[in-house]
């Protein structure tokens, strides 16, 4: 047990917790029970699960309280080509099991912006990626998981099971921000794929309302798809993007000498950044240069190119720490997701971020398909955009202002992303929460399972 200070990745409001190392379920279940009896009642502060620090606020924070490193529960048991399932501890790391699965013929069927995250994190934010308009979210895949419970028992939630309180506690594990209790085990539907390249078609956009089209019409034909915009363009530019499209490439479509061994995959060298970055290294003059570069050095247009993994799925795992670019006052990152049809609030947001002064260089718009029927699971059918914002004077009056508009079109944040929300907001963004708190009363009634979130929004 170590006391040490946590954060998320966005680095706003670090909180200190008694940091224990798990290494089994057993061992789990052991701190959990341990913690309500040695409980004084109404004086804890409660028990979390951490993966690997990922989500961007308070998350993964129990300030005060307990928090179980989950990272040392990381074998992979069983890897089953023939069904594509995979039996694996909470802690192993997507990019773990990249790793495991690929030279099988393999693939993770959900993966983040980073595939620096745990399968137990994976599962508690019902995490998405370029593939949820035709493959859902992570949450989809998990056809059972092993869960430990505030009073240290141990339940299996299998996906389809038409027990009511099982089916009831499995949708509010997903997505439920570690609220229910502790993953311990997962079972994985994989996918499977023939290479560990991907054929990939990128166009420029030259404002938001081309991008829109380009991402309405010719979605379906590509399994994943994603647009980073100019969040700091304003006028004929605003919302000029890059779109990049693909799918997994076939052997045949490789080059020749990649052939031989199709399933090859390096995820390349790690530069770090320092931790000693001065404040308003971003600031609007050189946000206003890297989004401009970074449009202009797209390709107009290009088709069947073919990519490694890594440039397709994740090219900023390619740098360590790269959140303390942001210097030491961190960053928030504003996702929100609205509905089809609310193409304006996309455009007014847009357009309000770029005239704000407040800058974003990470910005991503894309178009979910259909949700799952987890109360708390982020993604709903519409337009999510995202915008990583350095922290400075006037971005709560911003913010506020966006989440007026996202709540008056019926959409809602993302809680893996969120730092600053309040409790009255999430109640508008969310109408199922009194079912997810009716399920974790039920399995938790004395609150043993908290985070900082989750006294910050009163979940
Ligand atoms: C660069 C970057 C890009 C990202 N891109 C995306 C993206 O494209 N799509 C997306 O959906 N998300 C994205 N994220 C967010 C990230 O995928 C989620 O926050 C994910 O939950 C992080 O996993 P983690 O293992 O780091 O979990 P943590 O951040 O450590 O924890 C997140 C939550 O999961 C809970 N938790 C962790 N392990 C367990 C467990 N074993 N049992 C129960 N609860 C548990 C924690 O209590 C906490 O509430 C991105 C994050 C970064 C930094």
């Amino acid at each position: 047990m170590s006391r040490q200070p946590l954060a998320g990745w966005g680095r706003t409001s670090p909180s200190t917790a008694d940091v224990r190392a798990v290494g089994s379920t057993d061992d789990v279940a052991r701190q959990v029970a341990g913690h309500v009896a040695d409980r004084v009642p109404g004086a804890g502060r409660g028990v979390l699960a951490r993966g690997l620090g990922r989500s961007y606020g308070d998350a993964a924070q129990n300030g005060g309280g307990v928090v179980l490193d989950m990272t040392g529960l990381a074998e992979v048991h069983a890897v089953d080509p023939g069904t594509r399932l995979v039996d694996v501890d909470a802690g192993v790391s997507l990019e773990r099991l990249i790793d495991v699965l690929l030279p099988r013929g393999l693939w993770v069927p959900v993966l983040p912006g980073t595939r620096q995250v745990t399968v137990g994190g994976a599962i508690a934010a019902d995490v998405h990626g370029k593939n949820h308009h035709v493959h859902g979210s992570f949450g989809d895949h998990v056809t059972s998981m092993e869960l430990v419970l505030a009073d240290g028992s141990v339940r299996t939630l299998r996906r389809g099971t038409t027990d009511p309180e099982e089916a009831a506690l499995r949708r509010a594990t997903v997505g439920g921000m570690g609220l229910t209790g502790v993953v311990t085990r997962a079972t994985i539907e994989c996918r499977r794929v023939a290479t560990s390249s991907m054929v990939v078609d990128t166009e420029r956009a030259g404002d938001l309302d081309e991008l829109l089209a380009v991402l309405a019409t010719d979605e379906d034909r590509y399994p994943y798809s994603v647009a980073w915009f100019d969040a700091v363009a304003t006028g004929g530019a605003a919302g000029r993007a890059v779109i990049t499209r693909g799918r997994h490439a076939e052997r045949d479509e490789l080059p020749a000498a990649s052939r031989a061994r199709p399933l090859a995959y390096t995820p390349g060298v790690r530069a770090a950044v320092p931790d000693a970055v001065p404040p308003g290294v971003l600031n609007r003059a050189t946000a206003r240069a890297f989004n401009a570069l970074y449009y202009r050095a797209a390709p107009r247009r290009r088709r069947t190119e073919v990519q490694d993994l890594t440039t397709f799925f994740h090219p900023l795992d390619a740098i360590t720490s790269w959140n303390r670019l942001y210097g030491p006052r961190g960053m928030v990152q504003y996702q929100l997701v609205v509905p089809l049809g609310a193409e304006d609030v996309v455009r007014r947001v847009v357009a309000d971020v770029a005239a704000s002064g407040h800058v974003s260089c990470l910005n991503v718009l894309k178009r979910f398909g259909p949700g799952n029927d987890s109360p708390l699971s982020f993604p709903t059918e519409g337009w999510t955009l995202a915008v990583d914002l350095p922290v400075r004077a006037g971005l709560g009056h911003l913010l506020r202002g966006l989440d007026e508009q996202v709540l008056d079109a019926g959409g809602r944040l993302y809680l893996a992303k969120d730092s600053r929300a309040d409790s009255a907001t999430l109640r508008r963004m969310y109408p199922r929460l009194d079912e997810f708190r009716a399920t974790r009363r039920r399995v938790d009634p004395d609150g043993v399972f908290v985070s900082d979130l989750a006294r910050r929004l009163e979940l």
